[in-house]
């Protein structure tokens, strides 16, 4: 789902809870719910390397991983979005007895409900592995298979660095190498077709 959907659902829900726990835990709440998808963002700093550090071109490349959801290769790994995740969040809210904490536990599965009925909605539950051991041992499977899940995120990458600088590039496509002032374009297709479902 996109961030400005989560934006969206998460704003709605914080004004719903926020009579009853307050405004401090209902705003963490509603910031947990948007701000797990930080790791999207981890993602796509770990596959350039660290060289761009750009929220515009984070949010265009994951629209461009769409193209690749049919792929036998493509498998996400989302690790704020992981069953670990969400019980070592669980269990540190409840040792702490924090409110706060408690919150935004709620705010990231209340975040993970909504990515998991739009994607059951899209038939793609699978294309994300749900806890870090499903990745794990899935990840092995597909070595055997001389399948990597690295690669759909590295194709993406050559997909916008050839569609921004490359012979016939389009130059509203994102470009990867150089600054790209003004607005936010979306890629153009190359495979596949772009999901509304970021996963
Ligand atoms: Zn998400």
């Amino acid at each position: 789902m996109r961030p400005a959907t989560h934006a969206l659902i998460g704003g709605a829900a914080t004004a719903a809870l926020a009579p009853s726990l307050g405004w401090p835990a209902s705003a963490l709440f509603g910031l947990a719910s948007v701000f797990i998808d930080v790791d999207h963002y981890l993602d796509f700093l770990y596959y350039n390397g660290g060289k761009i550090w750009s929220l515009r071109k984070a949010y265009l490349f994951h629209l461009r991983l769409t193209c690749h959801h049919h792929r036998k290769d493509f498998l996400v790994l989302n690790v704020l979005h992981t069953t670990e995740a969400f019980i070592l969040i669980l269990l540190l809210a409840l040792w702490s007895g924090s409110l706060w904490l408690q919150a935004i536990w709620a705010g990231m599965i209340f975040h993970y409900l909504c990515d998991l009925s739009m994607m059951f909605r899209r038939r793609i539950l699978h294309v994300r592995a749900h806890s870090l051991l499903e990745y794990w041992i899935r990840r092995r499977r597909l070595a055997q298979a001389g399948l990597s899940p690295d690669n759909p995120y590295l194709d993406t990458l050559k997909d916008l660095q050839a569609g921004a600088g490359g012979p016939g590039g389009n130059p509203s496509l994102i470009a990867l190498s150089t600054p790209s002032p003004g607005a936010a374009a979306l890629p153009a297709k190359t495979s596949g077709h772009i999901d509304s479902v970021i996963v």
